[in-house]
């Protein structure tokens, strides 16, 4: 039996999730989300499991693509990781709605607590506090690879009600929002036109112009390019330059390029082992 985790990254949690789900499970394969390229994604896998952050309490638009864009199996055992900071609220249950809506069944979806990456709203906190949630987080992930192993029915985990309805709609009303939310980054003069920014975002909107990126309005969120510029000349709002960068510490850099979804497409993949 075969497991195909599919992730999507900003700064390394949710690739991390995903191979410490596969080191578990064995007999597992991890690649990053793929772009949507209007063809029906086809999974080999008998089990496949989609591993992302929570974006604004929510699915991630990329997410959504690609269950919108998967090939209707409903034999096929799927399962979720939600990555969040503590606030996973009715992500997955969203991603239930969201496969039923295509005749897909969630058997699993849980909850997979991390540092927080969320930058204009401060740094990750302290180092003991981030080192213990990965270690709760791995601890929980080897917990519950036994139900994805044996391909059970688990629960699909949600947050109180407070949140599925308070941050659920919060989430309602930012989501269309998003892409234009690049228009508060600025760079700094320690920008030394390395390109990286470029290369690690996972959607395509940044451009380089004369040495600089330029973002061009269909991002994400995901603060891959902030959290891993080398200089850390890229700024979010007026308060970044004094918050600390984190990324997850055991992803390197030439993990997440080969992981953006940009150097997917041209086909570097990214195998597990
Ligand atoms: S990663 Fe940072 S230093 Fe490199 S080009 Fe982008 S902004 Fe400039
Ligand atoms: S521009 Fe930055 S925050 Fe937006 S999708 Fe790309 S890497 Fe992520």
């Amino acid at each position: 039996m075969k497991t195909h985790l599919f992730f999507y990254t900003g700064t390394g949690n949710s690739l991390w999730a995903a191979r410490a789900m596969a080191d578990e499970l064995g007999n597992a394969e991890i690649s990053p989300i793929p772009r949507d390229t209007g063809e029906p994604v086809r999974i080999e896998a008998d089990a496949a499991g989609i591993v992302f952050p929570v974006h604004i309490w929510g699915l991630p638009q990329p997410v959504i693509n690609f269950v919108n864009a998967l090939a209707i199996d409903a034999s096929r055992y799927y399962f979720a990781l939600a990555v969040n900071a503590g606030q996973v609220a009715a992500t997955l249950l969203q991603l239930d709605r969201l496969m039923k809506s295509r005749g897909l069944y969630l058997s699993a979806g849980f909850d997979i607590v991390m540092p927080s990456n969320y930058i204009p709203w401060g740094g990750p906190g302290p180092e003991d506090k981030r080192i213990k949630r990965i270690n709760e987080a791995r601890e929980k992930i080897r917990k519950i690879s036994s139900i994805i192993a044996g391909r059970q029915k688990g629960p699909v985990e949600k947050g109180p009600l407070w949140q599925n309805i308070l941050l659920s709609w919060l989430y309602s009303l930012s989501f269309s929002h998003v892409p234009a939310l690049d228009k508060n980054f600025w760079v700094d003069d320690k920008c030394n036109s390395c390109n990286i920014c470029n290369k690690v975002c996972p959607c395509g909107n940044i451009e380089m112009k004369a040495g600089k990126p330029v973002w061009l309005h269909k991002c994400e969120q995901c603060l891959a390019c902030i959290q891993w510029c080398p200089e850390e000349a890229i700024q979010y709002g007026k308060k970044t330059s004094r918050y600390e960068r984190y990324h997850h510490p055991d992803v390197k850099l030439k993990d997440m390029i080969a992981a953006s979804r940009n150097n997917s497409e041209r086909g570097i993949g990214v195998n597990h082992k």
